[in-house]
């Protein structure tokens, strides 16, 4: 196994792709905090599908926009599993809308959300990893973030702002023995793409070279890689897993 007595915190871990990281990273061993907005219900249902594969893990609800909330939470996850060693920064959402409609209310809260949320546990957590002199950070961008998408300012500017942000940290912490890279997932079968309907996911399928979308597994396997002493010597990068979508 690649992560074991590894911990690791998850955000966004309740459904979708953070579900498939947070599994994959305990079945690798490590010890998972699984954060999540306010659906316990299903991450109650992570937590039973880590332990079932004989993993452990435990549950936050917490809002990654809440700077006192996310101090809080990264906090009690070190007093309980004694060492913060991965973070990955996959919460998110959408509010999709084109420019001239938008509300500002939703360009503020995805940007709050899929960027600030970053600023926020990544800040939080690199002072445990500074003072262990170790430590991987993980943040999920998206192939949007590199192309921009027409009704999607919001989310683009917050997942291009993610790629800064990780080659900034990168750059502050790689002395300190903490690495940071993003991953950039195309069209993942989850929830998020689940409301854009069957006639908008054919159309994008036809702009992916492998003609198919992702399972959230795929993009899991990533960033396993990514978190692991196998990627030792890689920091400041963005991995795209999309089908060949962005080359
Ligand atoms: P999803 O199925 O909609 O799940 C979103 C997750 O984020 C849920 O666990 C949710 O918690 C959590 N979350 C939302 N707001 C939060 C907040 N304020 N604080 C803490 N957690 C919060 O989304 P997904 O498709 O798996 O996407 C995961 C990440 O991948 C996102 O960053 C997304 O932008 C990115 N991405 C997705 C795709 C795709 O095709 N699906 C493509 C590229 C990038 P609750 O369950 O409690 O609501």
């Amino acid at each position: 196994m690649l992560l074991t007595g590894k911990n690791a915190i998850v955000t966004g871990g309740s459904r979708g792709i953070g579900r498939a990281i947070a599994i994959s990273l305990a079945q690798q061993g490590a010890a998972v905090a699984v954060v999540y907005a306010g659906n316990t219900a299903a991450a109650e249902e992570t937590l039973q599908m880590i332990e079932e594969k004989g993993g452990h893990g435990i549950l936050f609800q917490c809002n990654v926009a809440d700077d006192v909330a996310v101090a809080d939470m990264v906090k009690s996850v070190k007093e309980q599993l004694g060492s913060v060693d991965i973070l990955v920064n996959n919460a998110g959402i959408t509010r999709d809308g084109l420019l001239m409609r938008m509300k500002e209310s939703d360009w503020q809260a995805v940007l709050d959300i899929n960027l600030t949320g970053a600023f926020h546990c990544t800040k939080a957590v690199s002072k445990i990893m500074m003072k262990q002199r170790s430590g991987a950070i993980v943040n999920i961008t998206s192939v949007v973030g590199l192309t921009g998408n027409a009704g999607q300012v919001n989310y683009a500017a917050a997942k291009a702002g993610i790629l800064g942000f990780t080659k900034s940290v990168a750059k502050e912490l790689a002395s300190r023995g903490i690495r940071a890279n993003a991953v950039a997932p195309g069209c993942i079968d989850t929830d998020m793409t689940a409301v854009l309907g069957d006639s908008v996911i054919e159309e994008m399928i036809k702009t992916i070279p492998m003609g198919r979308v992702a399972k959230p597994e795929e993009v899991a396997q990533a960033v396993v890689f990514l978190a692991s002493d196998n990627a030792s010597y890689i920091t400041g990068q963005v991995l795209n897993v999309d089908g060949g979508m962005v080359m």
